[in-house]
């Protein structure tokens, strides 16, 4: 009777696994289509199961290329927004990243699969608390820490990758400071409404190249350097 059970159980994973796998893949041919080239990121979107950073109960949507809530009113970003940020922050191996807004920890899985060593912040302790289970059940080795990420995390700063997934006014000072000199960061900058996705890259100790890209809409960074909480 167990052995039926457990046979039964593992032909339903199975079809689960291969169905989320085609998605996946659906998915990946469509972020492809709308101008992200990057083989390494389209790879590791590719192997990466979305559906384990969001309910269960929206697990049917899991690979629409649309952000979805999570707990806490919070936001896992839409595919393309992630394609395109992690695109233009060029991860190489190696690299220390600190992420801003740990959310579900999709984000972070992704940069740590690209080979960087991870720090990520988050300011909701739920959230927090949630993505550690999740890094920990992935066996995935990312440093993560509860607080104010419009700080930094300067205790292991300076940082090759910086890369935030909240809507800032500013690009914040202490964040600057703790980009490595020849390091690159990815934040969308602007109000509530609407936000530019900023480039810059520390090009010596008092010396930063910016470069603007397209709009886009993320949930508030609340921080002291970031919005007041509502
Ligand atoms: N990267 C996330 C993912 O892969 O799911 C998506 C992040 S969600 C769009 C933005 C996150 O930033 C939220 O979880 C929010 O609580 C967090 N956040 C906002 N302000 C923050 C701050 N000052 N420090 C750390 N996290 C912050």
């Amino acid at each position: 009777m167990t052995t039926i059970i457990f046979a039964n159980l593992n032909l339903i994973s199975k079809f689960h696994n291969d169905y989320f796998r085609e998605q996946r893949r659906s998915m990946v041919e469509l972020l492809r289509q709308k101008g992200i080239e990057d083989k390494r990121v389209l790879e590791v979107m590719g192997e990466l199961p979305r559906e384990l950073f969001i309910n269960p109960s929206l697990h049917n949507r899991a690979y629409e290329d649309t952000a979805l809530p999570i707990d806490c009113n919070q936001t896992i970003s839409q595919p393309y927004t992630v394609a395109f940020m992690t695109s233009l922050l060029k991860v190489e191996p190696g690299n220390k990243v600190l992420e801003i807004g740990t959310g579900s920890g999709y984000q972070a899985c992704l940069l740590y699969l690209l080979g960087a060593k991870v720090f990520t912040i988050e300011r909701i302790l739920e959230l927090y608390e949630q993505a550690n289970v999740k890094f920990r059940e992935l066996g995935y080795n990312i440093n993560t820490r509860y607080g104010d990420g419009t700080l930094g995390w300067k205790e292991f700063s300076p940082y090759d990758r910086i890369i935030v997934t909240a809507a800032s006014p500013r690009i914040p000072t202490s964040l600057k400071e703790q980009l490595a000199i020849g390091g690159r960061m990815v934040i969308p900058v602007g109000n509530k409404n609407s936000q530019v996705m900023c480039v810059l890259e520390r090009i010596s100790e008092n010396d930063f190249k910016e470069f603007r890209n397209d709009h886009f809409k993320f949930v508030p960074l609340i921080g002291k350097e970031g919005w007041e909480s509502e």
